[in-house]
C-alpha cells in the first residue's frame, strides 16, 4: 500500500468504449470504498530505439505497480504496427493468461452451468514466431516448448486452483501425437502436482475435452483446465462462446514483472462514446485483480452486485435491456 493505506494499480482506459467502461469501474470501486487509487496512463506506442515501444512512463507506472487493468486498444491498421497486446506481453513477461468463463444468471445461452477455468501458456509453444520457407513451397513453423516455461505455468496453475477453491488440475494436450513437445509439458505438469498434494491432477486430449466440454460444462467446475499457447487460445474462446461470447468474459494476464487485467472484447468503435457499452467484462476483470491482491471480500461484494443487477434484467442493450452504461453502473452501486 501507499501513503494513504491503499494500493496503487495502473489504469489504462484505452480506446473506443474503453474510457467509459473505466468510468464505470472507478464509480463502483469509488462506492465500494475499495482501497485502490488508481494511476491512469495512456499507452498508445511510440518509436523507442528503433522499435515499438510503450511510453517510457506507462511501463514505470506498471512496473512500479505490478498490477494494471486495461480497457480495450484499438489495433492500428497497416504495416509497421506491433500488436500493443503482443508487446505488453512481452515488455512484462506475462506468462500465464487465465480465462474464466460462468454463467451469468438473467443471460439465457444453451447452458446454465458453465463455470470453467483456463490457464494458457502465453509466450512460447505454437506461437515463438520460428518460421521459415525451407525450399519454395514447403515451410517449417516451430512450436517451441521449454522446461522452464512449462513449469511456470503449471505451478500458476496449481497455486490459481488453491487459492480459488478448486480441487483439480486437468493438464490439456496432445502429447499422444507431439510426444516430446507436449511430453515435456506434461512431464513439468507432474513434477509440479507433487508439490501440491492436496490438489487431484489428472490429463485429458484437448479433443475430447472439447467433444466433452460441448455435450456437458458441468464436469469441469471442479478443476483448473492448463495447456499450451495454442490449445488455450482456441479452447478459451470455446468456453466463451458456451456463456454467450466474448462481451461478458474477463482475463488475467499473470506475468513476471507484473500482471495485467483486461476484458477480452476489444474497442468497440460502433459505440463508443454513445453510453452504450457494457462494462461487465472490465468489471469481471477487475475482480480477478482484487482476488489477485487477496482483497477476497470487496470482490465478493462488488461480484454480487453485479449478478443481482443482470439477474433483474436491469442490463445494457448487448444484454437486451435498456439501460445506458451510466444507469447500469448506477444500479450495481445501488446493490453494493
Ligand atoms: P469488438 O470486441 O470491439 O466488437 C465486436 C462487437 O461486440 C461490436 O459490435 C461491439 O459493439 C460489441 N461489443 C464489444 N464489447 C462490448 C461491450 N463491452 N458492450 C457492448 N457491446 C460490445 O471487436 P472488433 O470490432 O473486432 O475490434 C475493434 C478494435 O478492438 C480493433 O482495433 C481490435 O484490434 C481491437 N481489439 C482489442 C482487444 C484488446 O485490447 N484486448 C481485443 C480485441 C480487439
Amino acid at each position: 500500500p501507499g501513503k494513504d493505506g491503499n494500493y496503487l494499480v495502473t489504469l489504462v482506459p484505452g480506446d473506443g468504449i474503453g474510457p467509459e467502461v473505466a468510468q464505470a469501474v472507478k464509480g463502483i470501486y469509488s462506492a465500494a470504498k475499495v482501497p485502490i487509487t488508481w494511476e491512469e496512463v495512456d499507452v498508445t506506442p511510440e518509436i523507442r530505439d528503433g522499435r515499438s515501444r510503450i511510453p517510457l512512463s506507462a511501463e514505470e507506472s506498471i512496473k512500479r505497480n505490478t498490477l494494471a487493468l486495461k480497457g480495450p486498444l484499438a489495433t492500428p491498421i497497416g504495416k509497421g504496427h506491433v500488436s500493443l497486446n503482443l508487446t505488453l506481453r512481452r515488455t512484462f513477461k506475462l506468462f500465464a493468461n487465465v480465462r474464466p468463463c460462468r454463467s451469468i444468471e438473467g443471460y439465457k445461452t444453451p447452458y446454465d452451468n458453465v463455470d470453467t477455468v483456463l490457464i494458457r501458456e502465453n509466450t512460447e509453444g505454437e506461437y515463438s514466431g520460428i518460421e521459415h520457407e525451407i525450399v519454395d513451397g514447403v515451410v517449417q513453423s516451430i512450436k517451441l516448448i521449454t522446461l522452464e516455461a512449462s513449469e511456470r505455468v503449471a505451478r500458476y496453475a496449481f497455486h490459481h486452483a488453491e487459492q480459488n477453491g478448486r480441487n483439480r488440475v486437468t493438464a490439456v494436450h496432445k502429447a499422444n501425437i507431439m510426444k516430446m513437445s507436449d511430453g515435456m509439458f506434461l512431464h513439468a505438469c507432474r513434477q509440479v502436482a507433487k508439490d501440491y498434494p492436496k490438489i487431484q491432477y489428472d490429463e485429458d486430449n484437448l479433443d475430447r475435452v472439447c467433444l466433452r466440454i460441448v455435450q456437458d460444462p458441468a464436469p469441469y467446475s471442479d478443476r483448473v483446465m492448463v495447456m499450451p499457447n495454442l490449445y488455450g487460445d482456441i479452447l478459451s474462446d470455446m468456453c466463451a462462446g458456451l456463456i454467450g461470447g466474448l462481451g461478458l468474459t474477463p482475463s488475467g494476464n499473470i506475468g513476471k514483472d507484473a500482471s495485467i487485467f483486461e476484458a477480452v472484447h476489444g474497442s468497440a468503435p460502433d459505440i463508443a462514446g454513445q453510453d452504450k457499452a457494457n462494462p461487465t467484462a472490465l468489471l469481471l476483470s477487475s475482480i480477478m485483480m482484487l482476488r489477485h491482491m487477496s482483497l477476497f471480500d470487496k470482490a465478493d461484494q462488488i461480484e454480487s452486485a453485479i449478478f443481482k443487477t443482470i439477474a433483474a434484467g436491469e442490463t445494457t442493450g448487448d444484454l437486451g435491456g435498456k439501460l445506458g452504461t451510466r444507469a447500469f453502473t448506477d444500479k450495481i452501486i445501488s446493490r453494493l
